[in-house]
């Protein structure tokens, strides 16, 4: 739909510039113009005290939705090797294609592969699309989005997934416009509405402090990227099968715009927050940053990870891989232990459905005991020593 202003009927008052949030009108001679950065949003069309601003068709056919079968999961694949979230995506894409009645595929891209295809049926994929090139061994943009753009425009899903991660924050939104359909960012929950089979997106809004839940009525596929470590993972089901349907994507000259010269790995990447068992995190309460050195002999106990809460990161005592949260990583250990952490909601919103939370501060009104299983209250620094300490007690076996 386009947005147009009946010149005739417009009087100059600016009642529209004011409530357009996307500073999409000026006034010329005394007149509405809409800008191009008009997202068609309707607000002005309410606010114009004259009628004077109306929707009108801009002649682009609405989608076909009933052309559109099918949850897609895209499998990230990095070496080879199957990213975590895509087997939390199939967990979830699997409750959403029994709730809409309809089977789950995912998209594999990669350069000799094939050895994931089996992985994807055992987790509950009823078909897997199979992308395999050269072109395809490391993730670029163009590549990927070429190939996955022409697989939805033939096959045409109902629902693509993705993982959050940095690929799929890259590819998604690539996919979204070339597909001509909206995309939500980062959720945390999927719902499908029993009525009209839609996704119902969710996902933190203003800061974390309340939770905004998205549906895409209009136009498909729905899609959206999920955080790693939000959703339940797949169970494996030994010897499960299912189709492969070979995709054949063909790169012409200029259709890839960068080149991999060569893939270094940062720490960050090195740092596994999601696949801890035992987290041990601290925050301002450590105080310095060789506060670290102290959570890391209990971490070790328990062949564990430290992590951070975000105010650990700012104060420049820890990297921000290993930052727990909203802006951080998403996790669910065994046992979180959180060391001198206020809780503050953006930080729970990370950790909450950690198996045990074990909280230890001082001050026994912290939020954090809100969430904790076991509440410690006192100096971590006389605790934890004290915790070690019982368990250097205990017979290694
Ligand atoms: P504080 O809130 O300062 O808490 C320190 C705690 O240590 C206190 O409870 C104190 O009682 C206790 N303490 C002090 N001394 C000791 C001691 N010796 N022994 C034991 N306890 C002690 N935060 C995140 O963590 N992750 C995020 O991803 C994140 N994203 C954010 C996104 C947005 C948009 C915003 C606005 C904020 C975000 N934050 C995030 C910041 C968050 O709001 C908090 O500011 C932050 O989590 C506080 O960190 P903290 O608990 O380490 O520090
Ligand atoms: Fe014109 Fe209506 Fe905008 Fe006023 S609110 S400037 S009348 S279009
Ligand atoms: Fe601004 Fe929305 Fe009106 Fe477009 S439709 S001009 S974005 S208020």
């Amino acid at each position: 739909m386009a947005i147009k202003v009946i010149l005739d009927k417009c009087k100059g008052c600016t009642k529209c510039v004011k409530s357009c949030p996307f500073t999409a009108i000026t006034m010329e001679n005394k007149k509405a113009v809409i800008g191009a950065a008009c997202t068609g949003c309707g607000q002005c069309v309410d606010t114009c005290p004259f009628g004077a601003i109306e929707k009108a068709d801009d002649g682009k056919e609405a989608a076909d939705l009933s052309a559109y079968h099918g949850v897609w999961v895209f499998a990230e694949q990095r070496d080879g090797k199957l990213m975590q979230v895509a087997r939390e995506l199939l967990g979830e894409g699997r409750k959403l294609a029994d709730a809409v009645g309809c089977e789950l595929c995912a998209v594999l891209c990669g350069s000799e592969v094939d050895g994931i295809i089996n992985d994807l049926f055992e987790f509950g994929a009823d078909k897997v699309y199979y992308a395999n090139a050269p072109e395809l061994k490391q993730y670029t943009t163009d590549a990927y989005t070429k190939t996955i753009y022409e697989a939805i425009t033939e096959y045409k899903p109902e629902i693509v997934l993705l993982g959050a991660t940095h690929i799929g924050r890259d590819l998604g939104p690539c996919l979204a416009v070339r597909c001509n359909t909206g995309l939500t960012a980062d959720c945390t929950k999927l719902e499908i509405n029993p009525e009209t089979k839609g996704i119902m997106q969710t996902r933190p809004a203003f800061g974390g402090n309340l939770m905004a839940t998205i549906v895409c009525p209009n136009h498909r596929p729905q899609m959206s990227t999920v955080r790693p470590g939000v959703m339940e993972k797949a169970k494996r089901e030994a010897g499960r099968r299912g189709e492969v349907i070979e995709l054949h994507p063909t790169f012409a000259e200029g259709d890839i715009r960068t080149k991999v010269l060569e893939v270094v790995k940062s720490a960050k990447e090195m740092v596994s927050l999601t696949d801890a068992e035992v987290i041990v995190s601290g925050g301002m309460g450590l105080g310095k940053a060789e506060g670290f050195e102290l959570l890391k002999k209990l971490a070790d106990k328990f062949g564990g990870t430290i992590a951070s809460s975000r105010a650990a990161v700012d104060a420049g005592w820890i990297d921000h891989a290993y930052q727990v949260g909203q802006t951080g990583t998403t996790v669910k250990p065994k046992i979180y232990f959180a060391c001198g952490i206020s809780g503050a909601i953006q930080h729970a919103a990370g950790m909450q459905n950690s198996g045990l939370i074990v909280a230890i501060n001082t001050n026994e009104n912290a939020p954090i005991f809100d969430i904790a299983d076991i509440g410690i209250v006192g100096d971590l620094y006389k605790v934890i020593p004290a915790i070690i300490e019982e368990m250097d007690k205990v017979p290694q076996k």
